[in-house]
């Protein structure tokens, strides 16, 4: 941070009263993971306790073709999970490629409270979770496999398609600060419809698509997940708030960086969103369309339309 940023960040702290507690998340889905996590917040809980708490609702939503059971599967028809969860002591736990788990953001929970690890995938993913008391469920849902089975008849040349996601159902990235001003984020998804089997996403990744740093806020990310990861971009948005930038200016900058690390990216959808120390929100996307929830300190749940670029 240079001196002059760093000066103007704590001249805001000391003159503004903070807005706390404080819930975001990505797309409509998250109005009522929002509410879900504001239960916690506002009876006194912990943010690292309502972000959980949130996503898991949309994990367990099976008209929620993008998150956990009822998510589009890859395109041999296996629904594989990502997912990731920070605290506000920059403490975090993600599992990738994890199957037959219906909330592998709880999973996260536990490889980051019970494991000296931050990841685990696949088979392994899965093996810790069965020994943690997580039940293995079918995943795929009748609705999930019809989609799957017409993109696949739309698609018999399936394997050389270069997948392109601009719709508006996508990943939950939640973020929250709660009364005592502690940030925690979590982020959970199916990840991309159609992938190939095997992929994974930026959703699991530390600093791709979420990051938390207690002393200057929280973020996270939605849409192509490679172009994320190639910007890191949770974590640049949150270094664009130490810099001194608004939740909302971070956002924005940080998805011109994708742009520039993205050639066709007129073709990408990225949106990213910001919560600061001081309960600020922000959001911005490359594509119109994206949209996310806000639970702000007053106590309204409501629907924001993130500024893009196109
Ligand atoms: N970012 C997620 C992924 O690439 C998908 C999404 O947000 O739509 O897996």
């Amino acid at each position: 941070m240079t001196v002059q940023a760093s000066h103007l960040v704590s001249q805001t702290l000391e003159n503004t009263a903070p807005l706390r507690p404080v819930v975001l998340s990505t797309w409509r889905h998250g109005l009522a993971a929002n509410a879900e996590a504001w239960k916690i917040l506002s009876s006194g809980g912990r943010a690292l306790d309502a972000v959980e708490q949130g996503v898991r609702i949309c994990e367990s939503d099976p008209n929620n073709l993008s998150v956990g059971y009822g998510g589009l599967p890859d395109r041999e028809g296996n629904v594989t999970l990502d997912a990731c969860i920070m605290d506000e002591t920059g403490d975090c736990g993600s599992v990738a490629f994890l199957q037959h788990i219906e909330h592998p953001v709880s999973v996260a929970r536990r490889v980051m409270e019970a494991t000296p690890h931050v990841m685990l995938v696949g088979e392994g993913a899965l093996k810790f979770a069965v020994v943690n008391g997580f039940k293995k469920k079918d995943l795929l849902t009748n609705k999930a496999k019809k989609e799957w089975e017409k993109w696949q008849a739309d698609h018999p040349d399936a394997i050389k398609d270069r997948q392109v996601n601009i719709e508006n159902h996508d990943t939950i990235g939640l973020v929250a600060i709660d009364n005592k001003g502690n940030m925690s984020g979590a982020c959970t998804t199916s990840g991309m419809a159609w992938k190939l089997n095997g992929r994974v996403g930026d959703s699991p990744i530390i600093g791709a698509g979420l990051y938390v740093d207690n002393e200057i806020g929280a973020a996270s990310a939605t849409g192509v997940g490679e172009a994320v990861i190639r910007a890191v971009g949770s974590f640049l948005v949150v270094e664009l708030m130490r810099q001194g930038h608004s939740p909302q200016n971070a956002c924005r900058l940080a998805t011109e960086r994708v742009i520039r690390k993205n050639p066709g990216w007129q073709k990408l959808q990225v949106g990213f969103i910001a919560l600061d120390k001081m309960g600020r929100v922000g959001g911005y996307s490359i594509q119109p369309g994206f949209d996310y929830a806000v639970y702000d300190h007053a106590g309204r749940n409501r629907m924001v339309q993130a500024k893009s670029r196109l």
